[in-house]
């Protein structure tokens, strides 16, 4: 894995940033599309500014985006202020030029009877486009991507999964106390995130030093999911400082 070590996370943001402009940007040039998997939670906000900026003062244009979420919250209304659906549109999608019929978030009002047939279709949508171009991710205290909790196998494709202790706990001030945090999630699986072409990781802040370490330099097993991106061939890790103060790199 490539790693790239910044000062602090507004830099790294700004490199991750760059990296998917330059790629939007040359797809353009030549009328194809791109195919983003997005990420919610605190560690990309500064990415989509980031974005946003670009299209705001560079005429970056999303119009031939496709993005799809890597998970949201099951249930979860789409209008609720908790909802990544909520959180995505707040954060990007409507200060950027992109189509609303390209953005995939998995929706977490779906019936419960219908939710292994929805999830399948969610990986079969991103076939068809003709898969993630570029991947963004976040990584749990517990070593979760996406909402693939300690347990998640290689194979694991989109599905509904229950959360763990941990991740409820680091929701739980969003939500105004744990109690209130759903207990389940759709997720894409490992499987569908190690299927894209490209993947981002970033990580800030001390909190995350620990488990950046375990993850890229420790065993590859299903109780640290984000192990498995030490399988994928192009995984580039964005880190600040005090996330990277425990790699040794010597
Ligand atoms: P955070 O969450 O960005 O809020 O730190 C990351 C994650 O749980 O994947």
């Amino acid at each position: 894995m490539n790693i790239n070590i910044f000062e602090n996370s507004d830099l790294g943001s700004q490199f991750v940033a760059n990296r998917i402009g330059k790629v939007l940007a040359a797809r353009n040039s030549v009328s194809r599309p791109t195919v983003l998997g997005l990420a919610t939670g605190s560690t990309p906000i500064e990415v989509y500014s980031e974005l946003i900026k670009k299209h705001r003062d560079e005429g970056l244009s999303f119009e031939n985006v496709v993005t799809f979420n890597l998970d949201e919250y099951y249930p979860m209304e789409p209008s609720d202020i908790q909802s990544y659906y909520h959180f995505m549109h707040q954060h990007l999608f409507d200060s950027v030029d992109i189509q609303l019929d390209n953005v995939f978030i998995p929706n977490g009002k779906i019936h419960e009877h219908k939710v292994i047939k929805y999830c399948e279709q969610y990986d079969d949508k991103i076939a068809e486009v003709g898969g993630i171009d570029i991947q963004i991710l976040g990584i749990g205290a517990n070593g979760h991507i996406g909402f693939n909790e300690p347990g998640s196998e290689l194979n694991s494709v989109t599905r509904l999964v229950e959360l763990d202790e941990q991740t409820r706990k680091d929701a739980a001030a969003t939500f105004n106390g744990i109690e209130n945090v759903p207990t389940s999630a759709i997720t894409m699986g490992i499987n569908t995130i190690l299927k894209a072409k490209e993947i981002l990781i970033m990580a800030w802040g001390k909190r995350k030093a620990e488990i950046i370490k375990q993850c890229l330099f420790g065993e590859v097993t299903s109780t640290k999911p984000a192990t498995f991106l030490q399988t994928h061939p192009n995984v580039s890790v964005v880190l600040d400082a005090e996330a990277a103060s425990l790699l040794d790199l010597d």
